[in-house]
């Protein structure tokens, strides 16, 4: 089902590459006129894939589409709603959007790409709105773990959308405004909104979601009869916390040392951006010396048991300055994201070997979440009233519950999607398929600064080798295929043919023998070698040029064969013939 974009050329659609399928890695795009506008351009986690901790969103859809894309619209600065821009920009161009503290934030990551100047970012200022082509913008603050969540109240000629981002309703969020609820009521109220595109996150948790605000008592309690070092563990983005930890730890007269990289450039953003001016005091993790462990609190980076993040390098003694031993104490404050339990267990376990305390938020409420309970979706619901829901941001699990919800609410149109499905809003027969068709959609892994499809060759090469090594053969040959120099034959990772001195000689005479049939079969000692042949347009079996190459396909299944009977599996083989 390919999209006809003629045939739809006047329609409002809805087209999630990323963020429709799993939490993370969203890229929603809407479609009006011809013209395309996209709601954030985050990233994910990636999983057992060598080299790659994360990945984004296969964009080639509307990198087709590009002169038509209008602009990138970031409602925050979580990585899994803005995280993919430095490595996507290139290949789309758009003007980005996004609040101040969105902004500067995002600077300094386009920075380490050396992009910085090259990409124009436009200022949201939620107070007024902002027409892009067809699309005229009304922002929506909405509380979250971080301020400056704007929802987007996506207006057109065909309906108004409200794409919600991520949200809860916090009477109490520590760090800027409460959720601007009234404004949604007033559409609702009007029966103005066709569509809400809703976080689901959290569709599966029953009541509403616990305050910021009561955190900071409950956190300030477990701290407060502490005698020794005091660490808290989080999400380096959670602006919020932070915020509440540096409350707590000036409460409770300990000055507040920042450890690890992305914590430090929250900060830095965060003060330019008008945050951290409370009478805080930070000091720097050289000053611990001066002071004794009870008057100082550490805020760490790691809390998901990251190997190279701080919380990791004190569990273990790695780390330059900070030292915890025992009697001290690591609270988690974040929650353990699926997939990641493997290494926050082994930080648990680090930590417990040091007789260091250990507080999750399996044990104490120590964390809240950034986003709404089943309570929550229900009470936006019935401020919106919307004739369709698309539940996104969410595991199949949660949109499926979310849907549920939704239906439960009186909501006429629910659809659940998934990633690549392009929706069409307009209500037609609600009997009618809601997706109209499938665009690519699909995933590329964060390699260094490069970007690798995640189904593409060097994946694929990189698995075996991680899992069968590889063994490597050059050899140098005459024209009349005789070998000029000793073989050369390397093996990582795959077969100790150091301690297998036989193994060796067997796949050297192996390989002899091979050329010798080789040059033979081909008559290469009858005055026309290797060369000729190269050159000849067509022999009977190979194509010119090819000779070299199919000769190295001989010997390498023939050393497949050979190192399958030694090891019971096969390595990733090269063969380099040289001809000299
Ligand atoms: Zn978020
Ligand atoms: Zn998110």
């Amino acid at each position: 089902m390919d999209l006809n974009l003629k045939k739809h050329h006047d329609e409002l659609l809805f087209l999630p590459l990323g963020g429709a399928n799993e939490i993370g890695m969203n890229v929603n795009l809407y479609h009006l006129n011809g013209k395309w506008l996209m709601i954030d351009c985050g990233m994910g986690f990636a999983y057992n894939i060598p080299g790659v901790d994360m990945m984004t969103a296969d964009i080639s859809f509307i990198k087709s589409q590009r002169k038509n894309l209008l602009g990138i619209v970031l409602t925050h600065i979580h990585e899994d709603h803005l995280g993919a821009v430095q490595y996507l920009w290139r290949e789309l161009e758009a003007p980005v959007y996004a609040t101040k503290l969105a902004a500067n934030f995002l600077r300094t990551k386009l920075d380490e790409f050396k992009l910085a100047p090259q990409v124009p970012i436009k200022i949201i200022d939620g107070s007024k709105e902002l027409n892009i082509g067809p699309f005229t913008l009304d922002f929506i603050g909405l509380t979250h773990s971080v301020p400056e969540m704007q929802a987007v109240m996506l207006k057109t000629s065909k309906g108004n959308i409200l794409h919600t981002g991520d949200w809860k309703f916090d009477p109490d969020p520590v760090v800027g405004s409460v959720s601007q609820k009234d404004k949604i009521r007033a559409y609702g109220d009007r029966n103005e909104i066709l569509a809400v595109v809703c976080d689901s996150t959290n569709a599966l948790s029953e009541g509403h979601s616990r305050s910021e605000g009561d955190l900071y008592k409950s956190l300030k309690a477990l701290i407060a009869g502490r005698n020794g070092l005091v660490g808290v563990t989080t999400f380096a983005s959670n602006l919020a916390r932070i915020h509440t930890i540096a409350r707590i730890a000036r409460d409770l007269g300990r000055k507040v040392v920042l450890a690890g990289f992305s914590l430090h450039r929250l900060y830095e953003v965060g003060k330019k951006s008008g945050y951290f001016t409370e009478d805080f005091e930070f000091i720097s993790d050289r000053e611990i010396k001066f002071y004794d462990k009870k008057e100082l609190l550490v805020i760490c980076t790691g809390c998901q048991g990251e190997p190279n993040a701080a919380a990791r390098k004190i569990a273990t003694d790695n780390h330059p300055t900070i030292r915890f031993s025992k009697g001290d104490l690591m609270i988690f404050s974040s929650k353990i994201i699926p997939g990641n339990e493997l290494k926050i267990f082994e930080l648990f376990d680090e930590l417990a070997k040091k007789q260091i305390d250990v507080m999750t938020e399996k044990d104490h409420f120590v964390h809240v979440s950034g986003h709404p309970s089943q309570d929550e979706l229900k009470e936006l619901y019935a401020l919106a009233r919307p004739q369709i829901a698309i539940p996104v941001h969410g595991e199949f699990i949660h949109t499926k519950t979310h849907c549920e919800i939704a239906k439960e609410c009186g909501v006429p149109r629910v659809i659940q999607i998934e990633n690549g499905a392009v929706i069409k809003f307009e209500n037609e027969d609600p009997n009618s398929t809601s997706t109209i068709a499938k665009v690519k959609s699909g995933y590329f892994g964060v390699d260094g600064k490069q970007l690798l499809d995640l189904n593409g060759e060097v994946i694929r090469e990189r698995k075996k080798l991680q899992f069968g090594g590889i063994v490597m053969v050059s050899l140098v040959v005459n024209d009349s295929l005789t070998l000029q120099s000793e073989i050369r034959l390397t093996a990582v990772g795959s077969y100790d043919l150091k301690k297998d001195r036989d193994a060796e000689d067997l796949i050297k005479k192996e390989i002899q023998l091979i050329l010798k049939n080789k040059s033979r079969e081909l008559n290469l000692n009858s005055g026309f070698g290797l060369r000729f042949l190269q050159k000849k347009k067509k022999s009977k079996k190979l194509k010119e040029g090819k000779i070299i190459g199919e000769i190295e396909k001989t010997l390498r299944s023939k050393l497949l064969k050979i190192f399958e009977d030694l090891m019971g599996k096969r390595p990733a083989l090269e063969v380099t013939l040289h001809l000299i």
